[in-house]
């Protein structure tokens, strides 16, 4: 199974990627981890994220394509994954259509969580105070907001159009939105 969690920064993409990967038996790639650690560790992928992480900017297309290529090349993901923070442009839509075809598969379904403004807000103020990410200051916040709206929210209608896309209310507790997103996916089979 192929499928793509979407939603605005605060939605719980990461949360509910993980628990639905390991329910279908397949890796949550989060391309959001994945940039966290390079920074951690130092490398130059590291090094080229950071600053339009710190900013609230998205990094550069190629960069994150050809990671996420790299990632999906590997063999654990196989049989499908959960994208969780990819595709964010519609540049990446692009690619990502081109590496799923290049495995002779195709992409099942786009899990959108929808979560009000103010409640996310709410959750990223929190989420700073007990992950300390740097990007979860309120300016910071402020600047994903906007590109979230500029950049990834067109996705939702280009996934509406190809009649892949699920909306899943994400408010409530975490428990409570994954057995909505579980209930929604029973209507989707792998193609
Ligand atoms: P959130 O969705 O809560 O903002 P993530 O952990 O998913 O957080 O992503 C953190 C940052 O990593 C983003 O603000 C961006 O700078 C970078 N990033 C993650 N995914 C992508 C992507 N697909 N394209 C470009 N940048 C990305």
């Amino acid at each position: 199974m192929r499928l793509i969690l979407m939603g605005p920064p605060g939605a719980g993409k990461g949360t509910q990627a993980k628990v639905v990967a390991e329910h279908i038996g397949v890796p949550a790639i989060s391309t959001g981890d994945i940039f966290r650690a390079n920074v951690s560790e130092g490398t130059d992928l590291g090094r080229k994220a950071q600053e339009y992480m710190d900013a609230g900017e998205y990094v550069p297309d190629e960069v994150t394509n050809l990671m996420v290529r790299n990632r999906i090349d590997e063999r654990d993901a196989e049989p499908g994954f959960v994208l969780d923070g990819y595709p964010r442009t519609l540049a990446q839509v692009e690619e990502l259509d081109s590496m799923i075809k290049f495995t002779g598969h195709e992409l099942d379904a786009v899990v959108v969580l929808t979560v009000d403004r103010e409640e996310l807000v709410q959750r990223l103020l929190q989420r700073a105070e007990t992950d300390g990410r740097s990007d979860d200051t309120e300016e910071v916040i402020r600047r994903r907001q906007e590109v979230y709206v500029d950049q990834t929210e067109p996705l939702i209608d280009v996934y509406r159009d190809r009649n892949l896309l699920i909306e899943v209310d994400g408010m409530g507790e975490v428990d409570q939105v994954t057995k909505r997103i579980f209930g929604a996916l029973e209507g989707v089979h792998e193609s």
